[in-house]
């Protein structure tokens, strides 16, 4: 596809030190790793009423400060636990309410000039087929992705000339023009390598939703272990947020790959790269957080090598709950690489994105294959979208298909400060209430109707405002008549 000089004159214009350097404070980023662990250290054998002080600061909102997040990280006691499952919880109500986002991965290519030890993708993997979709073969993807009912996506690229800025940016276009009847991709987010201001520019100006980057692992010896190519550098990817924000990508998203290296670190780093955002960009923190865990992958035998931090599930519900309580505005994704067992265990721990039908190798949706070999790694819940929502609903959760917020500029500062004030719930809902509807009469089987429509009755009958209750029930027999894309 590409010669190997031209991939290597593409990738040495790629890291622009300058729009990292920039940021660094004498030489320095903001992860300090003996700083995390004496932070950790410090907090060891909390005392039951600190803990119950920090869980009442969380219910009321308020992020958490690094000395807190270590003390709960070192929570033995079960009771207490429960007590930090059950904040977290609230806190996901207090702010979101019952409403939970579905989305599906659409994996665009997978040539990667990258060597991360742990993934499918690597370049010096062969047992991986690689694949990018030509812009026919991605509209067949996107087509059998609206004819399951799904309205978000996040668009998964390599990192490689042939998937550079310019080739996300028509990706995206060429998803949002195709329509399928009543059907369309709303919203757009993206998860890509880092890239410079000037290239997220160009993807700010085309529509992307969130722009989402790992850091993997944020303990820096750990990431030089594992990374080569240019995901190497760990300033260009930890800035890489920074420089979205920059360029007016306003939603970003971190997370961090659980498996490479201790959990309680990495929760705390996830918790200083969410203030050092605040900090930069008048106080809008990520719009998500992700914690995926490392899943074995298609030739790649570091996972069976290097067992040493895996995630048990018990450490998973823990550091799921840690988060919500520490950063309680930011959405939470719980991927399909979980098993649906998990998927139910972690759920009432805050999480706010779930995706379903899901199908990872690259041009699988509009197969219906399950292509083992050219997939990135192996996921573990394959419900399909309507199985999940039914899922949902009989758990008192309405799925929300709703973009209307990005639609109305409800984005970035904004969003952060509604979110903070624990009002994403009151301006959404009503929206939830009514793509759920549009959902069940399009999309729904039989049996999925049924319990779906008995969540909407619960719903409407729970909106306070009068009038707000009359528009809602007002648009819902409009949209049983045949109109769609109705929002309040
Ligand atoms: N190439 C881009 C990058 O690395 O940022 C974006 C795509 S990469 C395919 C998306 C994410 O998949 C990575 O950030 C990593 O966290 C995750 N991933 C890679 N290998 C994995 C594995 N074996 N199990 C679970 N997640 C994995
Ligand atoms: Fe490439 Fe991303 Fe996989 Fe690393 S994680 S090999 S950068 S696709």
């Amino acid at each position: 596809m590409f010669q190997e000089e031209a991939v290597k004159s593409w990738i040495s214009n790629v890291i622009k030190p300058e729009q990292y350097e920039k940021y660094m404070e004498n030489g320095k980023d903001f992860i300090d790793d003996e700083e995390i662990w004496k932070k950790l250290r410090a907090n060891r054998n909390p005392e039951p009423q600190k803990i119950r002080d920090i869980i009442a600061k969380s219910l009321e909102l308020e992020r958490l400060e690094p000395n807190e997040t270590a003390a709960l990280l070192h929570v033995e006691d079960e009771q207490l636990w429960q007590e930090i499952f059950d904040a977290a919880g609230k806190i996901k109500e207090k702010v979101y309410g019952r409403r939970v986002v579905t989305f599906a991965p659409l994996y665009v290519s997978n040539y990667c000039v990258n060597d991360c030890d742990y993934c499918g993708y690597r370049v010096s993997n062969d047992k991986v087929k690689r694949k990018k979709l030509a812009f026919d073969e991605l509209k067949e993807e996107v087509k059998a992705l609206v004819e399951q009912g799904q309205k978000r996506l996040i668009m998964v690229y390599g990192e490689h000339p042939a998937s550079d800025a310019k080739f996300i940016a028509e990706t995206l276009k060429v998803t949002y023009d195709t329509k399928v009847g009543n059907g369309e991709i709303r919203r757009v987010n993206v998860n890509a390598a880092p890239m410079s201001v000037e290239e997220l520019e160009l993807l700010r100006d085309i529509g992307i939703g969130t722009y989402q980057v790992f850091q993997e692992t944020y303990h820096h010896e750990t990431y030089k272990r594992l990374h080569r190519g240019l995901k190497a550098n760990y300033q260009w990817r930890l800035y890489s947020l920074h420089r979205a924000q920059e360029a007016g990508v306003d939603d970003v998203a971190i997370g961090a790959l659980f498996g490479l290296y201790d959990w309680r670190f990495e929760v705390m780093a996830l918790l200083f790269h969410a203030i050092d955002l605040e900090k930069r960009f008048d106080g809008v923190g990520p719009h998500t957080i992700s914690f995926p865990r490392l899943e074995p992958a298609v030739g790649t035998p570091f996972y069976e090598k290097q067992k040493e931090y895996l995630v048990s599930d018990e450490d998973f519900m823990k550091l799921v709950a840690v988060i919500r309580l520490s950063v309680p505005y930011t959405g939470m994704i719980l991927t399909a690489r979980e098993p649906a067992d998990v998927r139910e265990k972690i759920l009432p721990l805050g999480v706010t994105q779930l995706d379903f039908g899901t199908n990872i190798g690259v041009g699988s949706y509009s197969k219906g294959a399950f292509n083992p070999e050219k997939q990135q790694f192996l996921i573990n819940d394959s419900r399909s979208l309507d199985e999940g929502i039914r899922w949902l609903a009989s758990k008192g959760r309405i799925a929300s298909f709703c973009t209307a917020g990005y639609r109305c500029g409800r984005t970035g500062n904004y969003f952060m400060d509604v979110a903070k004030s624990g009002k994403v719930h009151h301006l959404c809902m009503p929206n939830a209430i009514l793509t759920f509807k549009e959902y069940l009469l399009d999309f729904a089987s039989a049996e999925t109707k049924k319990v779906g429509e008995e969540l909407i009755k619960n719903e409407l009958e729970a909106i306070k405002h009068p009038e707000l209750k009359k528009t809602v029930a007002e648009y819902l027999e409009r949209i049983e008549k045949g109109e769609r894309d109705l929002y309040v």
